[in-house]
């Protein structure tokens, strides 16, 4: 009997998104199944092209002597699991794009690059010798060996990949290390052989009665082989990753791995090494900066089963696991965990879909859960757990709220109230430290005329140009810059000026008026090579400064046992957007930054000073009250028809005419709105929020549906309209479901 592959021809072309019927010869038999990779014929030519297969039957779609041969399996390439290919397919239908772009999602690394061995770092010198030797490297500044050597003195056995990643330290280093017999390297083979076994150090903590609670709701369904969607919202420093790791233990025990999800930024080595201390060389990590060859190590490892768990950013959900039982994501509410590229697909949902084709359970973790999540938890779609004190029993931090309005009116024109500057002044008399969050980035934002309103903008993109310390004025999506005008280009006024201080006008404010303390910055200017984030995050927590001032990078689940003030200095920024999630985003700003005082031992507090004292956002914010959140927030969505009561699509049109823009979006519009699909809204063509980028024009259609299968389907529907019209070729459309961003 004959045997046919479906194949998806590996470019990214639109015209060929589709799978072509080949057949499968005799000598191959076998060697072709579902994401196997393979070489064909292609076209009149008969040019040689590489493709997926995503399918194999013994049915001929059309003349079995017209159909060609398979003519080759792709050598060194590994094959994909079908469940990932299923995936792939779910995604292109539930998020546009192509069936390429959705592969190209689910496949980490399509060719096979040499396997480099897992290796371990293991400590050789007794804690005297190491002692003596960390003062050496100290006196000739080896600051990167030193690191080094006090993590094996807490540690006595690491991971290579994560000292290379997380310690940054090179492998340059390393390798003087180990010529100096400082340290071994023990390779794979070696690290297999009983004696050479990593000593993990069994953790101290035990989990509290409502940790327990918590874990055992979902470990009982575990054991019964009940798979589910938990959301678990635990207030900041509740003690969620033990629980997480109580979980992991139970899948693994079990003999199934898990995938544990964590945004990039939160993935720090604090982090990781959380779960390298429990559960050791069964742990991997993945983020982007990794290369092909080393993603292809670890998509190999976790394919032969080597590896539990893996650890990282968005991408990993699609670790190649054969007895995938768990997937964990971690402060579920961040944005990045929607793709901005094609497929736009969301980890969470894409998560709970791969649960149900592996039959695993998925842990939705945060302190503010999305408004999403916690209506589908409402609805009893997703089993709800809380945890409602903090996990060593620390009191929550106390908050006072500042309204800068009066402020003002009392004669204080600094950012820092005299409320927070009391605190501050206080706080460092006990040596204790400080955090101040400002939503914003620059020296100061925008710079605007205060004689005729004028505001200078880019002159690619429709939005506000930020002025920086060196007095050039910076467009931050495109690059472009100019020097900041003495005079109004306007109107000839000389009160042109910044208008809203950034973190660099802070930590001046700051050292000027607490001229002892030791401050540090940490924004889009300060972390933008290639370590400075995890250095900057690491000198504070070694207590190398007193204040650290930053954007919203310094709020994201890090842990700072000494750290009992936070100021909030601008709270309402984020809450002016164009964008119906802007009152989410502060409230959850607002509270991550709230809960990262008081961490430690001692009592927190915290000032969110503000424009806008009585707003639902701040209140609730003040309270550390989502549920009360929750209740306003629903009710607006509710009254507006936005998610997650509704859904929407977002349809944006790029083009580089304005006039082609136009009239694209116009014409989609009219063929919508004759298709007259009931319960459907459509607002819009507009121009998008920011009508130009990069001299690009940018128009948006917003479509509302109740039911989400139904933009599914209008979707599918403009897709095939758009398949063959030459008229739409030099306008790109693009689709976007239930949108995080505003355009
Ligand atoms: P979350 O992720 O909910 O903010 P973490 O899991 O980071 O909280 O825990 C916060 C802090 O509390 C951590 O320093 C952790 O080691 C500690 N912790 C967690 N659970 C316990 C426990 N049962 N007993 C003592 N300390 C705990
Ligand atoms: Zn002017
Ligand atoms: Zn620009």
């Amino acid at each position: 009997m004959a045997l046919y592959a479906s194949v998806i021809i590996d470019i990214s072309h639109e015209k060929l998104d589709r799978a072509f019927q080949y057949r499968i010869p005799e000598e191959l038999s076998g060697q072709i199944y579902a994401g196997v990779q393979v070489s064909v014929p292609f076209g009149n030519g008969n040019h040689i092209r590489q493709g997926f297969v995503i399918e194999v039957t013994d049915k001929a779609e059309f003349d079995e002597r017209k159909i060609k041969a398979v003519a080759s399996v792709v050598k060194d390439s590994i094959a994909v699991e079908t469940q990932l290919i299923a995936l792939a397919h779910w995604m292109r239908k539930n998020y546009g794009g192509t069936m390429n772009q959705a592969l190209k999602t689910v496949i980490p690394v399509r060719q096979k690059i040499k396997a480099r061995e897992k290796r371990i770092l293991c400590l050789n010198l007794d804690e005297e010798k190491a002692r003596e030797q960390l003062s050496v490297f100290h006196k000739k500044h080896h600051t990167a060996r030193a690191r080094l050597l006090e993590e094996l003195l807490r540690h006595p056995q690491l991971s290579y990949e994560i000292v290379m990643q997380k310690l940054n330290v090179t492998a340059a280093a390393i390798r003087a290390l180990e010529e100096k017999k400082i340290i071994t390297v023990l390779r794979e083979i070696d690290y297999r052989t009983p004696t050479a076994k990593l000593k993990q150090e069994e953790s101290q903590i035990t989990l509290n009665a409502m940790q327990r609670q918590a874990a055992d709701a979902v470990r009982q369904n575990l054991r019964k082989g009940i798979n589910k969607t938990y959301l678990l919202h635990g207030v900041t420093g509740s003690g969620k990753t033990e629980v997480y790791m109580e979980l992991i233990a139970e899948v693994i025990r079990q003999g199934r791995q898990a995938i544990v999800l964590i945004p990039e930024i939160a993935l720090t080595y604090q982090t990781v090494m959380r779960f390298y201390a429990k559960f050791g060389a069964r742990v991997s990590i993945m983020n982007s900066r990794l290369s092909k060859g080393e993603r292809y190590d670890q998509f190999l490892r976790a394919k032969k089963g080597e590896i539990d768990i893996m650890i990282g950013p968005r991408s990993a959900l699609f670790t190649p696991f054969l007895r995938l039982g768990l997937i964990i994501i971690d402060e579920e509410h961040e944005g990045t965990y929607k793709s901005e590229s094609l497929p736009k697909y969301h980890a969470r949902e894409t998560a709970v879909e791969r649960a149900a084709m592996a039959g695993a359970s998925v842990v939705l973790g945060s302190a503010t859960p999305s408004v999403d999540s916690y209506y589908k938890a409402k609805k009893g779609e997703y089993q709800l757990i809380e945890l409602t004190g903090r996990a060593a029993s620390q009191p929550l931090p106390v908050c006072d709220v500042v309204d800068l309005r009066q402020e003002l009116q009392s004669g204080n024109r600094s950012i820092l109230s005299r409320k927070l500057q009391d605190c501050m002044e206080d706080c460092l008399a006990k040596k204790q430290q400080i955090m101040l969050f400002l939503n914003r980035r620059g020296l100061s934002g925008f710079v605007s005329c205060r004689a005729c309103g004028h505001v200078m903008k880019c002159p690619h993109c429709d939005v506000a140009l930020s002025l920086h310390k060196n007095g050039r004025l910076m467009c931050h999506y495109c690059g472009y810059g100019e020097t900041a005008p003495s005079v109004c280009p306007n109107c000839a006024s000389r009160y042109i000026s910044g208008f809203k201080a950034g973190t660099q006008k802070i930590e001046e404010v700051v050292k000027q008026r607490f001229p002892m303390a030791r401050t540090l910055r940490m924004d889009f200017d300060t972390t933008r090579g290639k370590d400075s984030y995890e250095q900057i995050l690491s000198a504070f927590w070694g207590q190398e400064a007193d204040i650290l001032i930053g954007t919203q990078m310094i709020v994201k689940g890090h842990d700072f046992p000494n750290v009992t003030l936070v100021g909030i200095l601008a709270a309402d920024m984020s809450m002016y957007a164009a964008d119906y999630r802007a009152c989410e985003r502060t409230f959850e700003l607002l509270t991550q930054a709230a809960g990262r005082a008081g961490r430690g031992t001692k009592t927190g507090e915290v000032i969110i000073q503000t424009y806008n004292p009585d707003h639902y956002s701040i209140q609730t914010a003040k309270n550390q009250d989502y549920k009360a959140f929750y209740r306003e927030e629903i009710s607006i969505r509710k009254l507006m028809g936005y998610p997650p009561v509704s859904n929407l699509l977002l349809v944006l049109f790029t083009a580089k005419e304005e006039k082609a823009a136009e009239w694209a979006a116009a014409y989609l519009a009219a063929l919508i709105r004759k298709a007259k699909v009931e319960g459907l809204k459509m607002i819009g063509p507009a121009s998008a929020s920011i009508g130009k980028v990069n001299d690009i024009y940018r128009r948006v259609i917003y479509l509302k549906h109740g039911e989400y299968g139904k933009l599914v389907e209008l979707k599918d529907r403009l897709e095939l309209f758009l398949k063959d019209r030459a008229d739409f070729k030099r306008i790109y459309i693009s689709f976007d479901f239930n949108p995080m961003n505003s355009v």
